[in-house]
């Protein structure tokens, strides 16, 4: 790999990880429209589940609001019919403390045999580390973009797809991802293992210990931060090299409901998501959909005290859901 742009979607440190060399600008192929119904994504349902996660308090792991939300979230997937499997385990932080951490699994439609993810992570940033003034530094953030807009897109998927009889014959397996964003301070330099991840902790834990021996999806798709106001979603390269035909079958369907300026059809970096590990630790095609421009970064509010309601756009959610729900009833 040569001079890689490494970017750390929770986080800081900067680590080598080698992925090709896949530089040149992704055109999706043309292909004839396909016309789908599906139903309606309402940015308001999803956006009272970004107020909802907020309210119980920031999801800091080993934290009581973490486990609230937590015990919600079960019963929400298990309300629109899954069956929820809790992958409970313990895992070393950055500090030394041990965070006990719950994967949480809600499997729909089980008869289907063809499978789709649906992925983000649960869990809320534990300090605001980029914030200028130290005392607000060591604040937890609300999280209402990074970890509850994609938490909460993807409820509101599933509650439509459970109350609709024309669904497609797909399967449904929402993982919610704990401890994606305990990695260390941006200033901070952690010693020792050099190879260590110490954010996307939910991912590299079931990606290694996945919830049933065997289990198996066509594809997922990852979304993180994916309500933030003036959000752009690039490509990221990961997701480029893992699962190029995912990438250009969503970013034509954003394009052909007229999200092409959130959705630029050109790359972004390698972003270290949850996705890296699901693709190369469980062999599981699964594209990232982030808000990240290699212009900008990440948005204005990440990682700070201001990533809470007011930085949500419901306009966001809703080209994101209707792009995703776009992509699952075209299969
Ligand atoms: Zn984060």
């Amino acid at each position: 790999m040569k001079n890689s742009q490494i970017i750390i979607a929770a986080c800081l440190s900067m680590l080598i990880f080698s992925c090709g060399e896949n530089k040149e600008k992704t055109q999706a192929p043309p292909v004839a429209e396909v016309v789908v119904n599906t139903p309606k994504f309402e940015a308001d349902s999803a956006y009272a589940f970004i107020a909802k996660q907020v309210a119980f308090g920031p999801r800091v792991p080993n934290t009581a609001p973490h486990r609230a939300t937590g015990e919600w979230l079960v019963d929400k997937l298990e309300s629109y019919g899954a069956t929820v499997i809790e992958q409970k385990f313990a895992a070393d932080a950055y500090t030394g403390e041990t965070l006990q951490l719950t994967n949480i699994i809600g499997s729909f439609f089980p008869q289907a045999k063809k499978r789709i993810i649906l992925a983000a992570h649960w869990d809320t940033r534990h300090i605001a580390d980029k914030e200028e003034d130290p005392t607000k530094k060591k604040q937890p953030i609300d999280g209402a973009n990074d970890g509850a807009s994609g938490v909460a897109v993807i409820l509101e998927i599933v509650r439509l797809m459970a109350a609709d009889p024309n669904r497609p014959d797909i399967g449904i397996d929402v993982i919610f991802f704990d401890g994606e964003d305990y990695g260390a301070p941006e200033d901070e330099i952690v010693t020792g293992d050099a190879s260590q991840i110490w954010w996307c902790l939910g991912s590299q834990y079931w990606s290694k210990n996945l919830h049933q021996a065997g289990y198996s999806a066509y594809y997922g798709i990852l979304l993180d931060m994916v309500g933030g106001k003036d959000a752009r979603f690039y490509q990221d390269e990961i997701s480029v090299y893992f699962a190029r035909n995912i990438v250009n079958k969503v970013w034509k369907n954003a394009a052909s409901l007229g999200y092409g300026y959130t959705f630029p059809m050109e790359r972004s970096a390698e972003i270290i998501d949850d996705h890296v590990f699901v693709n190369r630790d469980a062999g599981i095609p699964m594209i990232d959909i982030i808000d990240f421009s290699l212009q900008d970064g990440f948005p204005d509010h990440h990682h700070k005290l201001s990533d809470n309601l007011e930085a949500i756009d419901k306009t966001v959610l809703r080209q994101v859901g209707e792009t995703v729900l776009r992509t699952l009833y075209q299969e």
